[in-house]
Parts: C-alpha cells; structure tokens; sequence
C-alpha cells in the first residue's frame, strides 16, 4: 500500500507509523516525492487500511493494485535513476554497455574497452560464466574472466557488467563487477534473484526467453523485495515462431514496462536479433522506443570470436551506431550519457558538466529526471545557474538536461543579459542561453553579448527538441477557448495547427509566462502554448501535446563560465570570432588557413560591429583538430590575417 504523508507531519509521529508498518511486518520505503512524500508499504500481511488512515500525519492510504509492488509505477512515479560506478543510468539520458560476449584474454577485453570506451559506451561487459546451450561449447574464464574483465575497465574508465549464474558465486561477483547481470534463462532462479537482491547492487534483470512483462516485473520485485533498489530490467527478445532472427525483440515491451515500472529498461539489440546486421536499425529502433539505455556485443575481431560472434558487431559498425544514436536522441528528447570528466573552470572552483557535485541517486530519480522540475527543494542548496524566462522555460529545460547530474539552484533571469550579468558577479556560477534554433536561426543577442562579456566563454553546449502544447487552466477543455497566448515564435510555429480554429492570437513576451499568466487569470477560455514542463510548473493542464507544425524544431544552447577559455581534453568544437581587413579576398584568405590546417567549419556567420556601420565580425564553429598543437598553431596564423581575433569557447559539442 501507499502511505500518503501529511506534507506537516511531525517527524516523531512519522517514525511511529513507520515503527508501526513494521511491526506488522511490512517493508518500509520512504519515497520524497515532487509533490508529496509516502511511506511504501509491502508484504505479505493483511491489515485494515483504516488502522494506518487514522494515524496521525497520515494523509491518505492507496492499495497498490498489480501484484509487484516496490516495482510499480503506482509506488513511485517518477523514474528511478539506477547508478552503476559513476554513471546514472535511467532519466532522460540513454547509456550504451559494450563488449564482447565473453571475455576470452587480457588483450581482447583490453582492445574491446578501448573501442567501446572511444566509441562512447560507459559500461564495459564481458561474459565470465556463460550458459551456453551445449555443454562443449566455450564457458567462460570463470573467475580469472571477471578480474581480466575488471582490470580493462578500470584502465579505460568504465564500470563492468558481467553475468552472474549461481547464489555461489555472489561474493567473488561483488568484488569484481559494477552491475550483476542476471541471464534471461535465469529470470525465474528465485533462490539466484533472492541472492543477488540481498546483496543490495546494482543488477541487470534480463528478461525471460517466454516470460511475460507481469513474469519479468514480478522477478524484478524478487530481488527489490531482498534488498536492492537498483534494477534495471533488460529486454533481449523472445522465443516466437520465427525462425529467422535469434529470438523476436518485442519492441512494445519498452513503452509498456515504461508505463507499468519506474525502473529503467535496457535493450540488448544482439541477443534479440541473432545477426550483425540487424542489430544497429533495431537499436536504434529501441532508442526510438524509449530504452534508457541498451547493451550491444562488440569484438575487436567478431569473425574469432569464441561466442556469439555472428551476432557481434565489428567495432566500425558500433562507431556508426553510437553516432546515429546521438543523432536520434534528440528526437525522442534525450541525449546519450556519456563519461563523467573533470574540467576546472579557471577559478578553479567547480567543474562543468556531468561532474559538477554529483546528486544521490534517490534525489536524482526524484526532482531532476521528473518531467516537472529539477529545481525544488534539495536542489536549492546546489551550484547557481542563470537562465533566461520564467520556470519552465525552454531555458530551463536545457538547464536540467544539461546538468542533470549536478545539485543545482536555477536562477531565473529576466533578460539574456541578466544572465551575463549573473555569471559576471558571480550570482551565477554558471549560464545558460540560446544560441540558434534549426527554423529560426541564430539568436543574435546572445551572439552580441557574447562580444560584449570578454570575461565570459562557452563551455558546452546542448540541444533540445522545441515541443509545443497548448496548455489551457485546470479543468479546461479545448472547445471553451477564445484566445490563445504565446511568444510570437511559438504561435507561428504552431500555425497549422491553429489555423483549425477561431482563436484570437495574442503575443506573449515568454512561452512559459503565458502560462503563468493564464494560470493567474483563472480563465478557462484563455489558453497558451509553451511546453508541458511549463504546464506542470505552472499547475496547468495539457490539452494537446505536439501542435507545432514542424516536428523538426530544435534549439541550441550553449553553457556561460566565467574566465577565458582554455583547452579541454575531450572537447571537439571551438567558437571563435573575429573581423577581417577591408580588402578583397580577406575572409577568403582565413577560410584558406583552416582549409589547409584540415579543419572543418560547422558554421559561419556575420555580425554588424556595434559602432562601425557596415563593418562586420564573423563568428566561427569549427570541429577541433585532434591535439592542442595543432589548435594554438592555427590560432596563432589565423591572427596574423585577420583582426580581433577571439576565442569564445573549447567544448564537447553533442
Ligand atoms: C549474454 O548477455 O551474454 C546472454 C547470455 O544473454 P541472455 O541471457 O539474454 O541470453
Ligand atoms: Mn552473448
């Protein structure tokens, strides 16, 4: 059952009810939740709900209906973030395990985490003890395969993940591996489940070759209701009658499962597939799907492979795919995780991306991942980061994405520049602006004030999917609208779908502000379009989700720190800037240096230099050469050429 907490409840009066669940031989989770905090009660006792609704503090008593409880969706609404080494795997990034199906020698697994690791994966795997289906085909390293497997992932960076076959072994496991993993012929080894749940680790829950979603949910409630509360569950395809592939990847498992469990779901496109080939589209497809994550078989050397090698894919091809699916997470707004790396901004204080002072995972899987906000409570006590618009902005959005990993405290600012401002005075240890949307254009302002903050650089940058929907006050319904507020960007973009009715257009200064706008007016025949985080924030409803026209609307944005920009290691753009003389074949001749220093223009653009009517600065993306030699030496030529040369920024462009 779902005990729902009185948001006053004394805190001697909340351990007593605990105390009390107890006693009565429940088990007792305590979930803080956005809105409210519950005690999640389970077992196998019966009890009259009214003994636990009449305590004090108790707001209300909810039964949970399915027959899993701490795995239900009903229990915890928001989707838990499962951490494995340093990588938070679940909430709105995908992350990708890779490796041989067995680990076969110390150099093969050695070449394997390299790839993997350069490819973009952030979890190692490799077989030790394998199932095989007949008994003279290879096993497995056994022990001496899990500290091979260990050793290469701690020289390239990477948690391990490693099947694991018999309670026996749960302790020679836990010294070796990140993530247990249990196979899918062992989904229903309950006395296995029971021992890898008590041992309180992450675990990889693969499911069964005929098990249903209820089947594999209720093994996943095994090993939470032994001890762990980080599983992940693993679809890896099922026995059908088909012949063709290995086994059938039921793909509508992905959003099912999303919808029954707050637990993440990991694809493992190899073993549902059975051939190379088809394993990068039904990856990607996974993606597309809503997998949280997904775990692929490749090999230095697939065709020598001793398991599974027809299934493996050759490094090149796993290169390929983790680039489409960077390409494809944003569609499906997400983005791939990748490796937390330290970098010091120059004060040397705190450090930028997925490292800056990492949540826990509970507070994580409850205020940043949630769609509604990742900006409440605990997270006011984090790093300050200024973004332009009210809450629920698009800004804001790209705020929580970005620094999803990071304790943060958001700071609403007024105007692009106030956010400058911030990060100036130091209000703000970091900003956040937008820089171009893919219909739109450049956001010249920022581009400007970019010149105009010397102090100021960029320092990563991310792109989201621009979704509208139209958003109308509690208890509304679309046929008893009039008018409708949004930005002038947003109601154009939204046009044909506006065009199907008679409502007045009113522009609004800000998406998310008209919602707290017609949230404040009460009026059910006013509505806004902004995005539905907005609507949540706001205390809105959504009345229909996905009205922009061209689903193809992305925005760029990039992260402000204060001090110059310098090299990083892992970073493959810069932004930089300058004008050049007035004389024929000037840009020209610029263009000329980075052509013949190899390097690739992302973009190009001009600007009017404030005071110099028709003079110009022309702002440059380019892909980073590989070393910084290589980077200073073009810096150094291109200022010869032309003036003013400045460097905006060094980043991991994604
Ligand atoms: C594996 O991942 O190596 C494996 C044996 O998978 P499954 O249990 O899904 O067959
Ligand atoms: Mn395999």
């Amino acid at each position: 059952m779902i005990v729902v907490l009185d948001h006053a409840i004394r805190d001697d009066d909340k351990s007593r009810l605990h105390s009390f669940l107890v006693e009565k031989g429940f088990q007792v989770r305590e979930i803080v939740g956005e809105e409210e905090t519950i005690l999640g009660a389970v077992g196998s006792v019966a009890i009259d709900i009214r003994e636990v609704e009449l305590r004090p503090g108790v707001q209300r008593v909810i039964p949970i209906s399915k027959p899993y409880k701490l795995a239900s969706r009903e229990l915890k609404k928001s989707d838990s973030i499962v951490q494995v080494g340093p990588i938070k795997i679940g909430g709105p990034r995908i992350a990708v395990m890779g490796g041989p199906c067995a680990v076969e020698s110390e150099e093969q697994i050695n070449e394997a985490a390299r790839i993997a690791r350069e490819s973009g994966a952030v979890v190692l795997r490799g077989g030790a003890f394998k199932p095989r289906t007949s008994p003279y085909s290879f096993q497995g390293l056994g022990e001496e395969g899990l500290k091979l497997l260990k050793s290469a992932g701690e020289r390239h960076g990477l948690p391990v993940v490693s099947e694991i076959i018999a309670p026996r072994y749960v302790d020679m496991f836990k010294e070796y591996v990140d993530l247990m993993q249990i196979g899918a012929r062992n989904m229903q080894n309950f006395e296995l489940l029971k021992a890898v749940g008590a041992t309180g680790r992450p675990v990889m829950l693969k499911r069964g070759l005929a098990a249903t979603i209820e089947e594999w949910l209720m093994a996943a409630e095994y090993l939470l209701a032994h001890g762990t509360e980080d599983v992940l569950l693993c679809e890896r395809g099922i026995r059908t009658f088909e012949t063709y592939t290995r086994n059938s990847l039921d793909i509508s498992s992905i959003p099912v499962a999303r919808k029954l469990t707050h637990l993440p779901v990991i694809v493992d496109p190899s073993h549902a597939t059975g051939i190379r080939e088809q394993v990068p589209p039904v990856a990607l497809a996974a993606v597309a799907a809503g997998a949280d994550g997904l775990i692929v078989e490749v090999h230095p050397d697939p065709e020598q492979a001793l398991s599974d090698g027809p299934q493996t894919v050759f490094p090149g091809q796993f290169e390929k795919l983790m680039r489409d699916i960077e390409a494809l997470a944003p569609v499906v707004g997400r983005e791939l995780t990748r490796i937390p790396r330290e970098r010091s901004t120059p004060d040397g204080g705190a450090s930028l991306g997925t490292s800056v002072g990492s949540r826990g995972v509970g507070d994580a899987a409850d205020s940043g991942a949630g769609a509604s906000s990742g900006a409440r409570g605990d997270a006011s006590s984090g790093t300050p980061i200024a973004y332009q618009g009210e809450r629920g902005a698009y800004s804001e959005m790209a705020l929580v994405r970005f620094f999803h990993d990071t304790e943060f405290e958001p700071i609403p600012s007024r105007s692009f520049r106030d956010v400058f401002d911030a990060v100036l005075a130091g209000r703000a240890q970091f900003g956040i602006v937008p820089v171009e949307n893919s219909l739109a254009g450049s956001v010249h302002e920022n581009y400007d004030l970019l010149l105009q903050y010397p102090d100021i650089h960029i320092g990563g940058e991310i792109k989201i999917r621009v979704e509208h929907s139209l958003i109308g006050v509690n208890g509304s319904s679309i046929g008893e609208i009039k008018r409708v507020l949004s930005h002038p960007q947003a109601l154009a973009q939204c046009d044909e779908y506006l065009r199907g009715f008679d409502w007045e257009r009113v522009p609004f200064y800000d998406t998310a502000g008209s919602v707290a706008h017609i949230v404040s007016g009460g009026d059910a025949s006013v509505a806004a379009i902004a995005n539905v985080r907005a609507a949540d924030v706001h205390g809105a409803t959504v009345l229909k989700e996905g009205i922009e026209t061209n689903p193809s609307n992305y925005t760029r944005f990039v992260v402000l720190i204060p001090g110059e920009p310098s090299w990083q290691e892992g970073a493959n753009l810069a932004s930089i800037v300058f004008s050049t003389p007035d004389r024929p074949g000037a840009l020209f001749h610029a263009m000329e240096l980075m052509a013949k220093a190899s390097v690739n223009l992302k973009k190009l653009e001009s600007r009017p230099i404030a005071g110099k009517p028709w003079q110009y600065m022309f702002y440059v993306d380019l892909e980073l050469p590989t070393g910084k030699a290589e980077f200073d030496s073009l810096l150094d030529t291109l200022s010869g050429e032309v003036s003013d040369l400045r460097l905006l920024g060094v980043y991991r462009a994604v």
